[in-house]
This record gives structure tokens, C-alpha cells and sequence, in this order.
């Protein structure tokens, strides 16, 4: 067994409550041992950008096998070179064919050195972290490198929610990073809310949102709010603004226990 010559925690804990002496006077390191279950052994990338042995890769620089056109599941149509993914504007969103509840993401992308615009209309895109008929939470993927805009919808930002911690923005033409951390939302039987979203980010490696609990579906105009949902996939965005269009690598992501 795993908790060798131990006495069972909960017993120590009642007779401890029962004689009113701390119950740590009374224990011994192997009590608050845990054995079991081992946890699974992953192999780390050689960084922390390159996929651990256990990722579901989405993007490996090659194929668009993982993802489809988000208006009508067609084949995606955005631009593969050069181990790049650029965004085809006029091509519009792409999603993941698979859908997904709480995951670890992985996504590199970089605004081009000739980027235009100011404001939202520079390099704008995004993460959406689930999309579908009920809407989308979008993580802001927009120049921020000297580029004032709204604070709750610059990069990094959970739009039109949380701002960033801080601005980790590289200069256009760079590569940035984001890793995610996202909790699907739970939905009671009757459609209302059970408990809401959440999403940890870090931007090139620095926190930028610490487990912040959405508000809802992300929105341009109004205010957010919930409709119910399942598994959903997760959307890469075309926004309209004239800009450059910007471009994506390395994408992982791995699936986590609801
Ligand atoms: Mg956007």
C-alpha cells in the first residue's frame, strides 16, 4: 500500500480534534505522503515553444490539415509557406476541425515589420479560446508595440474585459508568443450558468492574465454575455482592418481534464 505503517490520515485528524492537540505533534512525514497515482511522464521540448511529446499539434508549419474555414467548414484557405501560416483576409476566420473543453495552448505570431494602421487597425487578429453559434472569447491579437489603443483591447488583452497585466509586446516583424491556460465555462441542466470561464496568459513568457473569470462571450459592441455550450473549436480571426496581414507558427495545444 502507499501509505506504509501509517495510521489513515482521517483517523489522526479526528483524534487529533477530539483531544485538542495539534495534530501535526502527533504525525509523521509518511502520513502526508501521496503515492498514487503516479503522474504521467512527458518529455519536454527542447524550449518551451517546441511540443511536448504528449501535444496535439495544430500547426507544424507544413499542412492545415487541423483546421477549416469557420463560415462553412470548408477546406482552410489561409497561406502555408515557409513554415508560416499567414492570414487570408478576404478568405476570413479559421477554426480547429476538433473541438475542445479545457486545454494548455501554444501559439506563436508575428505582425510584419511593415505593418500600417494605428489603434485596432494594426495587425489586428485573434485567439478565440471557443467559438461557435453562441459567440466567441477572444484573446486580442493586435500591434501593441508603441500603438495606443484601448487597454482592454490592445494585445493580450481578454477583449473588452481584462486588459493585460502588462504590455510584453516585441516590436512588429518579431516573434511573440502566447500560452494559455483555458477553463471552458459549465452550464446547469436548465441552459444558466454553473461556473464561468477562465483563462490564464502568458506573452512571451510573462503573465499577463492570472486567472481571470470572464464575463461572457467577448464583444465589440454590448455587453458580454452567456449562452450555453459544450466543447467548441478554437477560431483564428480575419479581421477587416487594411493592415499587412499578420502570420502564425508552431501551434500545440493539450487537452486538459475537465
Ligand atoms: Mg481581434
Amino acid at each position: 500500500m502507499c501509505f506504509r505503517n501509517a495510521v489513515p490520515l482521517a483517523l489522526l485528524l479526528a483524534s487529533a480534534a477530539a483531544s485538542q492537540v495539534p495534530v501535526t505533534s502527533t504525525m509523521k512525514p509518511s502520513d502526508t505522503e501521496v503515492w498514487k497515482p503516479v503522474p504521467v511522464v512527458v518529455t519536454p521540448g527542447r524550449t518551451n515553444a517546441d511540443p511536448p511529446s504528449d501535444a496535439l499539434v495544430l500547426f507544424d508549419g507544413k499542412t492545415l490539415d487541423a483546421w477549416e474555414s469557420a463560415s462553412d467548414g470548408s477546406r482552410a484557405k489561409w497561406l502555408v509557406g515557409n513554415g508560416l501560416l499567414t492570414v487570408d483576409k478576404a478568405a476570413g476566420d479559421i477554426r480547429t476541425k476538433r473541438s475542445f473543453t479545457n486545454y494548455q495552448l501554444h501559439i506563436e505570431w508575428r505582425i510584419p515589420e511593415n505593418i500600417t494602421g494605428t489603434s485596432q487597425e494594426r495587425g489586428n487578429s485573434g485567439v478565440f479560446l471557443a467559438s461557435g453559434p453562441f459567440g466567441g472569447y477572444e484573446l486580442q491579437i493586435v500591434d501593441s508595440y508603441n500603438n495606443p489603443t484601448y487597454v482592454n483591447g490592445q494585445a493580450a488583452s481578454v477583449y473588452k474585459q481584462y486588459p493585460p497585466l502588462v504590455n510584453a509586446m516585441r516590436k512588429p516583424g518579431e516573434w511573440q508568443t502566447y500560452d494559455v491556460i483555458w477553463t471552458a465555462p459549465t452550464f446547469k441542466a436548465d441552459g444558466s450558468l454553473g461556473t464561468p470561464a477562465y483563462v490564464t496568459a502568458f506573452h512571451n513568457g510573462v503573465l499577463v492574465q492570472d486567472h481571470v473569470a470572464l464575463k461572457g462571450v467577448t464583444k465589440n459592441t454590448g455587453l458580454p454575455e452567456y449562452k450555453t455550450h459544450g466543447p467548441a473549436p478554437i477560431l483564428l480571426q480575419a479581421h477587416g482592418d487594411p493592415s499587412p496581414p499578420i502570420s502564425f507558427r508552431n501551434i500545440w495545444l493539450r487537452p486538459l481534464p475537465r
